[in-house]
């Protein structure tokens, strides 16, 4: 690890502890104003809330979309009335093949028999790739999704990318989403009002029973519950 980067990893783990309490805009006012235009917003477009929030503290902030090929027509649909409506300059990354290249060298339906390899083509090294000229990335996660993300920093180390990593809705419920959804209007994925609790790709999202926890309708039936962007 270089002088830098063992700065900047120093830096996110003071911001983790001093910023646990504060407010999704404040760390988001934070990592605009330590960051500059090396910060962008991920968003998988399930909803605009992290985008929102962030255009509030940066207008005109990168929003950093990843187009799998696989998306449902809802996901694109929101993603381009996001970049319609908001005050964000929308980015999207593509894989390196399309999905009829990726057919045609592993085979159909390479998300059945290895989503491990298809998540790696179609969204971890699109997104390495895509946030190489950032310092610092915000993402949607919350510790109330699954287990794999309770203990969720709302600043943190991001030791794969070597990059600060910044969830600023971390500590929030589905209901403050709720109801910062209903106060802004902020734009969510139709899909969601369709039984839908977590979107992903549409082959490996199903919707959720009740009583299931927001993240049980991907990958169902898979020993597989994240997709490399967040482990
Ligand atoms: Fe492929 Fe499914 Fe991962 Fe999307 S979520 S990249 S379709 S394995």
């Amino acid at each position: 690890m270089t002088t830098v980067q063992e700065d900047l990893k120093s830096l996110a783990e003071q911001a983790g502890r001093d910023l646990e309490e504060a407010s999704a805009l404040d760390i988001l006012k934070w990592a605009a104003d330590t960051f500059g235009d090396r910060f962008c917003v991920t968003s998988s477009m399930e909803d605009a809330v992290v985008a929102h929030l962030a255009s509030r503290a940066k207008p005109g902030v990168d929003v950093v979309f990843l187009d799998t090929g696989y998306h449902f027509p809802e996901t694109i649909g929101t993603r381009d009335a996001v970049e319609a409506v908001m005050d964000v300059n929308v980015i999207t990354l593509l894989p390196w093949q399309s999905v009829e290249e990726q057919d045609a060298e592993y085979g159909p339906k390479l998300h059945d028999r290895d989503p491990d390899l298809c998540c790696a083509l179609r969204k971890v090294k699109p997104l390495e790739d895509g946030l190489k000229g950032y310092s610092a990335w915000a993402t949607g996660l919350r510790r109330d999704e699954s287990p794999t993300r309770a203990n969720t920093p709302v600043v943190g180390w991001d030791e794969k990318r070597q990059k600060v990593k910044i969830s600023p809705i971390a500590r929030w419920t589905q209901d403050d989403v709720e109801a910062y959804v209903a106060e802004h209007g902020v734009l969510t994925n139709p899909l969601l009002m369709d039984g839908y609790a977590s979107v992903g790709c549409a082959p490996c999202t199903r919707r959720v029973e009740e009583g299931e926890d927001a993240r049980a309708g991907r990958w169902a039936g898979r020993n597989k519950t994240e997709c490399g962007l967040h482990g």
